[in-house]
């Protein structure tokens, strides 16, 4: 248990002291998560590795160490959770992690241009309107890149080249056909500018399996972007926010769903954000019902009516599809089957895994703007594994895995090898419904 007395710097160790002291605990440093753990593949150091991570914290919670000193490795973690399937003896890696981030983020110290950074990221991804204007503006700063400051150019390098109109939801979508249930929708920050079809994707599939789909106009981000760089004070107010919004009319909907990994595990954590507060056990209630679109759909499998892709070229008997395992779906939610299952369920397809599944492509929420080096080497190494499946298409179920894809997909891609087209789960799968003519009008 971790030892925590009079003398340490942290005067407490907060509301998930329990779990954490747990996750302590249970190590044996047996050492197994090691060749599973990412960045301790591309750094080779035992201390950015679970097991070296996990000594650091314990020893910063102890009072043995200034978390300054443990600060380059805690922030050098991609929060990934690849340790955690890694490990035989158990250990809740992710009970540790953001809290202890939370935890410590006012002791440590970050330097200005780090800290420039992690505000702009803060103040506008959350907030679609506003990260649609940053983004505007940070695309005409690509063509300035010279005099933009060299900490801000990796979030440069991640905006496209245009971006696409803006779309309004509505606050409900009626299903097609019989009514089998009632979802609620999270629309998601940066996805919806981004990448809005894959909303417009999500709703068409879920429509066609029968559900009826509500998006709350109230809703706002679901905090995890927050929550995974410790910033619990900001993830707790908008957790607040959507356990008002979604959990008020809770008992009318079968499942809040999400589909961007990161957003799902993280509402799948409401409980311990708001750990200890008046709605702890509201958040922990509407954190059960948060399900990956890919597990909704599969739900009701039986009612999908698919047909062959027309995304490819005529005369392919047979359409190459790889699947990216997004971390925060495969290892943070436990789900790797649902998604394979909807997309071998297509006619003609044959599926591909990309070798080394197990390794973060980079992205891993803001990850890429704060570690940009290891980002960019996880992130070659994935479009490196992609490329070599020769699937025309990849399809992950992440909006930053998406983008980290693109990104390095098209910096490797040549006219001989030309890049795959990167698809949300749902884009694809939206685009093989065999309906005729096509009933739903936001797709035309
Ligand atoms: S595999 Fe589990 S028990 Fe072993 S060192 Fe890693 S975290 Fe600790
Ligand atoms: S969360 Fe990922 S990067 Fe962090 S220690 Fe675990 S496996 Fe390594």
């Amino acid at each position: 248990m971790i030892a925590m007395q009079h003398d340490i710097p942290l005067e407490s160790s907060g509301p998930n002291a329990d779990a954490m002291a747990e996750a302590v605990s249970t190590c044996i440093r047996c050492g197994f998560c090691l060749s599973a753990c990412p960045t301790y593949d591309v750094l080779q150091r035992e201390s950015d590795s679970p097991r070296g991570r996990i000594i650091l914290m314990k020893e910063v919670l102890e009072g043995a160490m200034p978390a300054d000193k443990a600060a380059p490795h805690l922030d050098a973690c991609l929060g990934c959770l690849a340790c955690e399937p890694a490990c035989p003896s158990g250990v809740s890696y992710r009970h540790l992690l953001s809290p202890y981030r939370s935890l410590v983020r006012e002791r440590t110290t970050v330097a200005w241009p780090q800290r420039l950074q992690r505000w702009l990221t803060a103040q506008t991804l959350p907030y679609p309107k506003r990260f649609r204007f940053a983004a505007r503006m940070g695309m005409i700063g690509k063509k300035l890149s010279a005099l933009v400051p060299p900490v801000l150019r990796p979030m440069l390098e991640l905006l496209p080249e245009t971006l696409p109109a803006a779309k309004e939801l509505q606050p409900r979508y009626a299903p097609m056909g019989d009514q089998v249930g009632r979802v609620a929708l999270l629309a998601g920050c940066a996805q919806q500018v981004l990448a809005p079809q894959i909303n417009e994707a999500t709703i068409h599939v879920l429509r066609h399996i029968g559900l009826e789909v509500v998006v709350p106009t109230q809703q706002s981000c679901c905090g995890s972007l927050a929550w995974h760089v410790g910033d619990g004070d900001r993830a707790a107010k908008f957790a607040r926010n959507n356990v008002r919004v979604f959990a008020g009319d809770q008992s009318s909907f079968d499942a809040v769903v999400t589909n961007a990994a990161g957003c799902g595990s993280g509402m799948q954590e409401y409980g311990m954000i708001l750990r200890g507060t008046d709605i702890e056990s509201q958040a922990s209630d509407l954190a059960g019902k948060v399900k990956d679109v890919s597990v909704v759909v599969c739900e009701h499998a039986d009612r999908l009516r698919l047909k062959r892709p027309a995304l490819v070229h005529e005369g392919e008997a047979i359409v190459r599809v790889a699947y990216h395992d997004a971390c925060h779906l495969a290892n943070a939610q436990g789900v790797r089957v649902q998604p394979r299952e909807l997309l071998r369920r297509v006619p003609d397809v044959e599926l591909v895994d990309v070798a080394e599944a197990h390794l973060c492509c980079g992205s891993a929420g803001t990850y890429n703007l704060d570690q940009p080096e290891t980002a960019d080497e996880l992130g070659r190494r994935k479009a490196k594994a992609v490329m070599a499946t020769g699937a025309p298409i990849v399809v992950s179920g992440n909006i930053g895995c998406l983008t980290q894809l693109q990104t390095h997909l098209n910096s490797m891609a040549t006219e001989a090898h030309p890049a795959p087209r990167v698809m949300h789960t749902m884009e694809f799968l939206s685009a093989c419904l065999n309906e005729s003519p096509s009933p739903n009008p936001i797709l035309n």
